[in-house]
This record gives structure tokens, C-alpha cells and sequence, in this order.
């Protein structure tokens, strides 16, 4: 039976959030921040697709990681195409710079990317179900260090001009497709010989995708992981040496880093540099900000030619929430004020003609339609802080004419309204 007057639920599904208004001037800032940064260095600014086919992730990403055993959202089309929610956003990146054949330009092509992705994890502190990512991707060229020193340093830049303080940069080398499997049959013996003092998830892992043990954070299993074979006694002399250039560009940029050898970022993508950032203080509460590395065999795992790559991307969510935590001031907004006060129906027209020559002019403004009085507009226009008020009563619309108040000293003058532009700017010139 259909029940009567059921009530719709007016909220967003679980782990989906509203950006208010008020919110809305942290995602401006930590963008405009990242843009002159990226576009400083280079970088262009790229836009993928929401939905990508499902097996781009599956095969970029890996079919034995999280994101896709548990994390991705589905959509079937009427066509009967899988399609996914992006999950990240380097396989559509790297999609995108085959079907364009960016691949046939200069090398390396370098691009940025901010916007909204999707994993189905549980909501918790800085974590959503639909979260807000940017990134930064070089691809092509040779797989020089230097460039592993460059995302590191942009990265470490960008957390700078956001003003947060305490930054951890926490760094390993995951190897190549020559040593990592040497290093993979080690950690296996070592976790087989061990199988029975470590957790269920390790047993599994240990079969399905090995590197991911390191990550295990079950007490039961932290001596055994401390005791494990090190990945950077492992590496062959070319990744020693790739690694051992990466440290020394970072020394030379005067960034520090906390080498540690647990870090293998869980997707089959990477390989060689891999590192995260964490704000020292705030790591158990929220995670990492974000991370990244060099993903060498991602076009091959895509069935493209090999071409090196990497890149990094960081939780815009998260770092909104340490920069509350650190109590971050957003700059001020610049220029002045100006109000907006109409007294009358004939009055209240005219305003919106007003405001185009306030747009034309370049001056932003503020006004409530709403009240009538000229005391509670006053009122108002000095509550927001107002330098200007600009008014126009029935005597100023039949005369042509709008009455510029000085909010500050509280002198006023009328001009006529042709000349309503110059009129502000020798004010705005004043406050
Ligand atoms: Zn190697
Ligand atoms: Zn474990």
C-alpha cells in the first residue's frame, strides 16, 4: 500500500555537499591560487568529462585497488555503455592527451585541472562523497627528475600561498618494471613466512595487489611492516640514481622531506617518485592533502605507447578544512562599496539601470530591493560596510538626476545621472 503524505526529504544524499555562499570564497581562493601557480609554470588549464567509460579507470587504475572494487559509481547507459563517475583525475588527463594528439607536439605537454570527483567512501572529516580536486600532470619527454622536483616544489608552493603552515612531505621511490618485481617477490616470502601474526586485509592483499600492505594501520601488523624488506634497497641503479637526483633538486630548492619507505600510493599506475603531504598535527584527523608521483606505464596500461608522466592532486575539501583548522584569513575583498537606495516604485526601476552603469563603470555594489524606508536602507548600506550610497528618490528620477552620499564623512551631492561614472570615480578616488 502506497503511504499517504510521505514526506520528501529536502537533502542531499550522503557524503554529497552544498557549497553555501559562504563557502564558495575559500574554493575561489584555493583556485586562484593554484591557477596563477600552475599557469606561472606553464601549465594549461584542462576540463575532462564527469563521466568516462569504466574501463578507462579499471584499467589505469587497477582492478585489485579500492577505488574500483568499492569506491566507483556506475552509470549504464540506454546504449548499454558502462560509463563511471571519475574516481581521479590523471587517467582522463592522460585519455585526453592521446585522443588530441598532444602526444604528436613538443614534449613534455604540462596541464591543470580542478573540479568534482566521486568515490563512494565513508563521509568523514574533509572527506565527501563527491569532493573537489586539483591537479597538475606533466606528460612526455624523458622521465627526468627534475620534473619529479617541480611537482613537489609547485605542490609545496601552492600549500605556501594558501598560508598553511606545518607541511610534511613525505616521499619514496616505488621503483620500475625491472626492480619492483624483485622487491614485490621479497615482501611476499617475508608476509607469507609471517601470515599468521598479521591481519586478514594483509593476507588478502599480500595475493591480490602486494605493495598495499605497507598501508595496512592495524596495530596487530605495525612490527611486522617495520621489519619488512625496504623498497629502496630493492631499486635498480637507474631508479637509485633517479631518486637520488630528486633529493638533491629538493635539497637544492631547500624543501624538506621526511623519506618513508611504507609509502606505495595504492594505485597500479605509479611507479619510481611517489610522495604525499600531510600537515603535521592534522595527518590523523583528515589524511594526507593529497600527493602524487610518476605513472611511466600508465599509457601502456591504457594500450598506448609508453611515455613518462607524472603529476600530483590535492583534496580542495581537505585543505579548506586545515586552513579553518590553522585559522587562515581569506584576503580582504578589494575596491569599495557602493549602496543602492530608492525611495518609491519609480525609484525602484531606475535602479536597475543604475547598476548597469555601476557594471559598465567596473564598481561592484550592493542593494536590498526589499526595504522601503530611506532609515532602514541607511541602516543597511552601513552594516555591509558601505563607502557610497548612491539614492534616488521621485525628485531625483524626475530631474534625471542620483544624490551620491559619502558614507564615511556623510556629505552628499547630486549629479545628473549621465554623469553618474565620473561622478563615483572622483569619490572612489577619495575614500
Ligand atoms: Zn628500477
Ligand atoms: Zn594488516
Amino acid at each position: 500500500m502506497r503511504k499517504k503524505n510521505k514526506k520528501i526529504l529536502l537533502q542531499t544524499p550522503k557524503g554529497m555537499h552544498d557549497i553555501l555562499p559562504s563557502d564558495e570564497k575559500w574554493y575561489d581562493r584555493i583556485y586562484k591560487a593554484f591557477r596563477k601557480i600552475s599557469e606561472f609554470y606553464g601549465f594549461k588549464k584542462i576540463s575532462t568529462p564527469i563521466l568516462e567509460y569504466a574501463f578507462l579507470f579499471e584499467k589505469g587504475i587497477g582492478e585489485a585497488t579500492d577505488i574500483i572494487e568499492k569506491e566507483m559509481y556506475f552509470v549504464k547507459t540506454k546504449g548499454d555503455d558502462l560509463l563511471a563517475l571519475r574516481p581521479e583525475g590523471t587517467a582522463p588527463v592522460m585519455r585526453a592527451y592521446f585522443e588530441h594528439g598532444f602526444n604528436k607536439l613538443s614534449q613534455p605537454q604540462k596541464f591543470y585541472y580542478f573540479g568534482p570527483f566521486f568515490r563512494h567512501e565513508n563521509p568523514q572529516a574533509g572527506r565527501f562523497r563527491q569532493f573537489h580536486q586539483l591537479g597538475f600532470e606533466i606528460i612526455g619527454g624523458k622521465s627526468d627528475s627534475i620534473y619529479d622536483a617541480e611537482i613537489i616544489s609547485l605542490s609545496s608552493e601552492l600549500i605556501k600561498e594558501l598560508k598553511i603552515s606545518n607541511l610534511l612531505i613525505n616521499i619514496n621511490s616505488i621503483g620500475c618494471q625491472t626492480c619492483r618485481p624483485k622487491y614485490i617477490k621479497k615482501l611476499e616470502e617475508y608476509y607469507k613466512h609471517n601470515s599468521s601474526k598479521v591481519c586478514k586485509t594483509c593476507n588478502l592483499r599480500i595475493k591480490r595487489n602486494p605493495l598495499r600492505v605497507l598501508d595496512c594501520k592495524d596495530d596487530k601488523c605495525q612490527d611486522i611492516k617495520k621489519n619488512a624488506p625496504n623498497i629502496i634497497d630493492s631499486l635498480c641503479i637507474s631508479c637509485r640514481n633517479h631518486f637520488k637526483e630528486v633529493l638533491e633538486y629538493l635539497d637544492e630548492l631547500n624543501i624538506s622531506y621526511n623519506l618513508d619507505q611504507n609509502l606505495v600510493r595504492g594505485l597500479d599506475y605509479y611507479s619510481r617518485t611517489v610522495f604525499e603531504l600531510e600537515v603535521e598535527g592534522l595527518g590523523s584527523e583528515i589524511g594526507s592533502l593529497g600527493g602524487g608521483g610518476r605513472y611511466d606505464y600508465l599509457s601502456q596500461l591504457l594500450g598506448e605507447n609508453q611515455v613518462s608522466a607524472l603529476g600530483a592532486g590535492l583534496g580542495i575539501e581537505r585543505l579548506i578544512y586545515v586552513m579553518k583548522a590553522q585559522q587562515v584569513k581569506l584576503p580582504e575583498k578589494q575596491g569599495k562599496k557602493v549602496f543602492i537606495i530608492h525611495l518609491g516604485d519609480l525609484a525602484k526601476r531606475k535602479t536597475l539601470l543604475i547598476m548597469q552603469k555601476l557594471y559598465d563603470a567596473g564598481v561592484s555594489f550592493v542593494e536590498t530591493q526589499d526595504k522601503e524606508s530611506l532609515k532602514a536602507q541607511l541602516r543597511s548600506a552601513n552594516k555591509v560596510q558601505a563607502d557610497l550610497a548612491l539614492i534616488i528618490g521621485q525628485k531625483e528620477v524626475f530631474d534625471n538626476t542620483v544624490i551620491i552620499r559619502d558614507m564615511h564623512s556623510g556629505l552628499q551631492e547630486t549629479i545628473p545621472l549621465n554623469k553618474l561614472t565620473e561622478g563615483i570615480k572622483k569619490y572612489i578616488k577619495n575614500i
